[in-house]
Formats: C-alpha cells, sequence, structure tokens
C-alpha cells in the first residue's frame, strides 16, 4: 500500500477517469453522477454541518470546543475525514459576517458541507468576494448585510478549512433539535446566505 499524500487536484484527475471508466463501461449514467454530486452538494454533506450548528446553538461548552478546534468537536458528533483535518470555525456575531472563499483553487471542508457548489469554485467568485465582499452578497445571492456589521472573508487553503458557524436567530427559544435544523442552510455556513426565516 502506497502512503502518499495527494493534492486536491490529483484525486479530482482520478475521480474523473473513474466516472468515465464507470459511464463507458456502462455501469453509470451520466446523470446518476451528476445526481449523485447534487446530493453530496445540497443534501447529504450540508446536513452533517447543520447537525454540528444546531448542537453549538444549544450548548454552550460544544460551541466553545467547536471555535477552539473544529475538527476535533466534529469527532464528538462522529464527523470527520478527507478535507476536515483542519477546519476553522468563525462565529457570526452582531458585529461580524464571515464569509468564505478559497482564492487559490477550491478548498472546502467537505465532512461538513459536502461538495462545494459550482460557483465557490468560479474564478469570478474566488476574486470578487476578496475584493468587494458585501457587493457580491448583494448583487450574486441577493444577501444584505447591515452597514453597521464587518464583513470578514477567509481565504481557505489546504492547511486551514474555514466554514461558519451562523447566530441563532432570535424567536427560536425552546424550538426542537429538529425544527433547528431546518434553519440552517449550506450558503449560512459558507456565508453567503442567512439562516432560514423563523416562521
Ligand atoms: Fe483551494
Amino acid at each position: 500500500m502506497s502512503s502518499t499524500v495527494r493534492t486536491p487536484e490529483e484525486i479530482a484527475a482520478r475521480v474523473k477517469a473513474l466516472e468515465s471508466m464507470l459511464i463507458e463501461s456502462g455501469v453509470m449514467t451520466t446523470q446518476a453522477i451528476d445526481r449523485m454530486v447534487e446530493i453530496y452538494e445540497n443534501e447529504v454533506g450540508p446536513q452533517l454541518g447543520a447537525q454540528v450548528v444546531v448542537r453549538a446553538w444549544t450548548d454552550p461548552a460544544f460551541k466553545a470546543r467547536l471555535v477552539a478546534d473544529a475538527s476535533e468537536a466534529c469527532k464528538e458528533l462522529g464527523i470527520s475525514g478527507l478535507q476536515g483535518e483542519d477546519m476553522v470555525v468563525v462565529e457570526n456575531t452582531e458585529a461580524v459576517h464571515n464569509v468564505i472563499v478559497c482564492t487559490l483553487c477550491s478548498c472546502y471542508p467537505w465532512p461538513v458541507l459536502g461538495l462545494p457548489p459550482n460557483w465557490y469554485k468560479d474564478p469570478q467568485y474566488r476574486a470578487a468576494i476578496t475584493r468587494e465582499p458585501r457587493k457580491v452578497l448583494r448583487e450574486s445571492f441577493g444577501f444584505t448585510v447591515p452597514d453597521d456589521v464587518e464583513v470578514r472573508v477567509w481565504d481557505s487553503s489546504s492547511e486551514m478549512r474555514y466554514w461558519v458557524l451562523p447566530q441563532r436567530p432570535a424567536g427560536t427559544e425552546g424550538w426542537s433539535d429538529e425544527q433547528l435544523l431546518a434553519l440552517v442552510t449550506r450558503d449560512a455556513m459558507i456565508g453567503v446566505g442567512p439562516v432560514g426565516a423563523v416562521a
């Protein structure tokens, strides 16, 4: 067994090769693969992150551990794995709103958010969000951060994968974990969108 450490680019190339092989041999269709990717982008992945967020909202001691060492705290919930060895959680407050990006490529905390959406890998997003975060959030995501809230952009790398702990919305006191889970969106954990509306 080789223990060679591979870069994300090498892994991506291998995945691509495997995908072509599966399609050519008739084992899988492109549609099936697209659907699987979609599931990991929007469903399975972010749901794990949402569980972590809800635990942090409801357990202050866990939140402290999460902010101190996200990878270790996530392990308490059985969440770990490739591209998640070095996660850093940045906490939104009344005064600070956080957004993540990888300006170099597409580093992303896979174990809690799944696969990055295509726009996250887009050079346009990667360049613009660091330059004019408020404008990008408003114009590309329809998300307005109030002027009195500072926007901080965190540039991820393979050594440091950031993600956002959104604020628990007011009016959710006494809510069940299930109700809270439904509020936590992938975009809120990237920092490009709000948590769900409290009805
Ligand atoms: Fe990257």
